[in-house]
């Protein structure tokens, strides 16, 4: 782990969510009407309890903080009214500050090379990130049939859409990096 030490975890966590995971008696409501659930290895509230219990590492090499989709579904259905969409946001972004990896290594890059996009082009950039998730997980040969029937599709575009206000978006980007450090 770089910059940050373990016991400062939680706090951080704490402080970034403005919650307490202690505040999850764990019922599993979240997890039932999680779309991502049958991927992941682990449901959604078992990484709070992780947390609960002092198992950082746990909880930030956990392939399931890469694959929630940020959808709400968990946080709309908690009776405890804890925002569990923001909880996995925040165990992501800690992930990163202390330099851990996922133990699915391909679902962090695929995740790492969407917000690249978003970040040069202001929004998804499909074939940039396709090219640049293939560069990072060397999987050239994934899906490689497909390529033929998207292309014909227009399903992807050459060069990334023309959107109004990148600059402000690179500097939330430039922001929000320098928050975390
Ligand atoms: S629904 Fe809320 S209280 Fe229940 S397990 Fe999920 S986060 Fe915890
Ligand atoms: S926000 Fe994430 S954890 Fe919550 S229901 Fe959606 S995908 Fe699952």
């Amino acid at each position: 782990m770089k910059n940050l030490k373990a016991k400062d975890f939680k706090q951080k966590l704490i402080a970034i969510t403005s919650q307490d995971p202690a505040q999850c008696y764990q019922c599993g409501k979240c997890s039932a009407g999680c779309p991502v659930r049958d991927f992941a290895e682990a449901p959604p509230n078992r990484v709070v309890r992780y947390v609960q219990l002092g198992l950082y590492d746990k909880a930030m090499t956990s392939p399931t903080i890469w694959l929630c989709a940020g959808c709400q579904t968990c946080t709309s259905r908690c009776p405890q009214e804890f925002d569990l969409a923001k909880f996995m946001d925040a165990v992501r972004e800690l992930a990163i500050a202390y330099g851990v990896k996922s133990a699915d290594k391909k679902t962090q890059e695929f995740h790492e090379a969407f917000l690249k996009q978003i970040e040069n082009f202001g929004r998804a950039y499909e074939l940039g990130m396709l090219i640049d998730y293939k560069l990072k997980s060397k999987d050239f040969f994934q899906d490689v049939d497909l390529a033929p029937s998207t292309f014909s599709k227009g399903k992807l575009s050459l060069l990334p859409h023309n959107v109004k206000g990148k600059q402000q978006i690179k500097k939330i980007f430039k922001e929000s990096g320098e928050v975390k450090k």
